[in-house]
């Protein structure tokens, strides 16, 4: 054996501790899943539907690039951040003008995009909605709460909310970030839509869930639910039967359920276009005693 060889100090006491989160890039991150939601339409039963939001993702990303700065999030307050608190305080950004102001360029780039009936329809009603009107549906998007019945309005307003708490958190510094609570977004406080088992050098295999609100992806360990915690009951389902890249990780404990895409097998995958690309899933779980615990305003009324 030769007499040079050292282990290497990174490897000595075990793994290094990964990152505790992954701040979104906007413009990339908006670029990334239109690219993704156009590649999915290629052979996809919800062809019109993707392809619609591939054109809002692009348009997402022009807005990510193109309005003018938003003012950093304010320092926390001592208290936000002993209490564990997420540093972006999203309540409180309903009456946001930044937030209204990309909303506005949202709704006014929108009517250039070829889209379903259904979808052209909401959009019409929410550009023609009162400033009241626009409140309660910023202030259901900010609280993860879409009413069933209004599915296709949200729709074009939490597109705006991720572009703007995507720059917001782009702004943050990861390293000051804490846990905040069971599968919670350490950044916003938002719910995961889905959950992705990393292939990318220096975390292959290690899991990071997916905030459905700034873009954030924060790590979680594996086998454990993101909707309550626990690590006793879970289980795997999917629609292949072998080396299926999206999974649902189901919890007997709560009985909820939220989508795991193995990156490792397949690094295209994509945390919210991946999640609509994958309906045959939702429909599979729907005969099941589980419900959805994953939250996407593009597969609400789904
Ligand atoms: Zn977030
Ligand atoms: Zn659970």
């Amino acid at each position: 054996m030769a007499e040079d060889i050292h282990p290497d100090p990174s490897l000595i006491g075990g793994v290094p501790t990964p990152p505790i989160a992954f701040l979104p890039e906007p413009i990339k991150l908006f670029q990334t899943r239109a690219r993704r939601f156009a590649f999915l339409a290629e052979s996809n039963a919800l062809a019109p539907y993707l392809t619609f939001l591939a054109a809002l993702s692009k348009l997402q990303a022009r807005l990510a690039a193109t309005l003018p700065p938003v003012a950093a999030p304010a320092p926390m307050p001592i208290a936000r951040a002993r209490a564990a608190m997420p540093p972006i305080d999203r309540a409180a950004h309903a009456g946001d003008p930044e937030l209204g102001a990309t909303l506005a360029a949202l709704l006014e780039g929108a009517v250039e995009i070829v889209m379903p009936e259904p979808a052209r329809l909401a959009l019409d009603a929410v550009r023609a909605a009162s400033d009241d009107d626009r409140q309660w549906l910023l202030s259901n998007i900010l609280s993860d709460q879409i009413p069933d019945d209004s599915a296709a309005p949200h729709l074009f307003v939490a597109a705006a909310v991720q572009v703007h708490m995507a720059r917001l958190a782009a702004m943050l510094d990861a390293q000051t970030l804490v846990p905040v609570g069971f599968g919670l977004c350490p950044a916003c406080g938002g719910r995961p839509a889905t959950s992705s088992v990393m292939g990318a050098q220096g975390i292959e295999n290690i899991r990071y869930a997916a905030c459905a609100c700034c873009g954030t992806q924060w790590n979680e360990v594996r086998v454990k639910c993101l909707c309550c915690g626990s690590t006793k009951g879970v289980s795997y389902r999917s629609v292949e039967t072998t080396e299926a890249t999206v999974k649902a990780e189901a919890c007997r404990e709560c009985h909820a359920w939220v989508k795991i895409f193995y990156q490792v097998k397949n690094p295209s995958l994509d945390p919210i276009a991946d999640d609509v690309g994958s309906l045959g899933l939702d429909i599979l779980m729907k005969e099941t005693e589980f419900r959805r615990g994953g939250f996407n305003p593009y597969l609400t009324g789904y």
